[in-house]
């Protein structure tokens, strides 16, 4: 090449490396004023710290989210209007163990009438994630899982993890839309929720930050778990695996039990299971309740 032809080169690939450095600021600008917002004494809050997160504490933290005010940072702050609720995330500690069994991915018209039967027979109250069904006979379940006092809780609209976690603004126009489905079939406005696969999974971890603050920030308290039941580690789990999965996974620590299982199409085998379930966590001296905003939740490190 001539002397001519490398000034050139040179020329363009300097300015190629401007724009990318230029880019690259204004990227992170605005993510680092995003997160100067909710951040605080000027560092995001490090809930990886927190395995086992004490009432207190997780009150703390739910409390300053929640009044932080980082409305025009990003438009999908000053959108969806229906998705913010009161929230006092007063988290109580509780006398004894308690145990919250938890079904998502419900309702499902063979599997959740089971599963509330078994509830309604034991006295056990529960919390139902759902996910968005228009049939008459699902819309009639989210109804009783309400008449018969359990906490019906979002779980999502569409469970597409590829759709929901693209991007902030996708996530939220799933959960609006099953939130207006529960609230127009049952007259409750949920206020918990469940991430569709907890609330860091390999499909979010791009967001999940700005994603769980932005939840909070609007008022709303989500449950990771701390005992799953393996029933949708494959297609068909045992009923003596998912029971003993359960029983193993509460007989360890003396920490309240948020158990992890699901009521979607094809568990029929964790509706089999739910009465050895119960039958065993009474006799380790647990007691049993729905999901409320007393609670304090079980979270995967933010
Ligand atoms: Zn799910």
């Amino acid at each position: 090449m001539t002397v001519k032809q490398w000034k050139q080169v040179i020329t363009i690939s300097v300015i190629v490396i401007i724009v990318v450095l230029l880019a690259l600021t204004i990227f992170f600008g605005i993510r680092y004023s995003h997160y100067a917002n909710l951040s605080e004494e000027g560092s995001i809050i490090d809930l990886s710290e927190y395995d086992d997160i004490d009432t207190r504490e997780a009150t703390r933290i739910f409390k300053y989210f929640n009044s932080v005010d980082a409305e025009g940072t990003f438009d999908y702050q000053s959108k969806y209007s229906s998705l913010y609720v009161d929230n006092d995330f007063n988290f109580v500690d509780k006398e004894g163990k308690v145990c919250y069994l938890t079904f998502d991915d419900g309702p499902n018209k063979n599997v959740t009438p089971q599963v509330l039967d078994t509830l309604k027979k034991y006295d056990v109250k529960a919390t139902f994630f759902v996910v968005y069904r228009d049939g008459s006979a699902e819309r009639a379940l989210y109804k009783r899982i309400v008449e018969e006092g359990h906490t019906l809780a979002v779980h999502t609209a569409s469970h597409n993890y590829t759709k929901i976690y693209s991007s902030v603004d996708a996530y939220l126009d799933d959960f609006e839309r099953i939130t207006k489905q529960i609230e127009s079939t049952t007259g409750i406005k949920p206020t918990l929720f469940r991430f569709p696969g907890g609330s860091i999974n390999s499909y979010n971890m791009e967001i999940y930050r700005e994603l769980v603050a932005e939840m909070i920030r609007r008022g709303y308290v989500y449950y990771d778990w701390n005992v799953s039941s393996g029933d949708a580690s494959s297609s068909r789990v045992s009923v003596s695996t998912i029971t003993k999965n359960v029983l193993n996974g509460c007989s360890k620590g003396s920490d309240d039990k948020i158990v992890l299982m699901h009521d979607g199409s094809g568990h029929g085998n964790t509706a089999d299971a739910l009465p050895g379930i119960i039958e065993g966590l009474k006799k380790q001296g647990y007691t049993f309740s729905g999901l409320d905003n007393t609670v304090a939740p079980a979270m995967f490190g933010f």
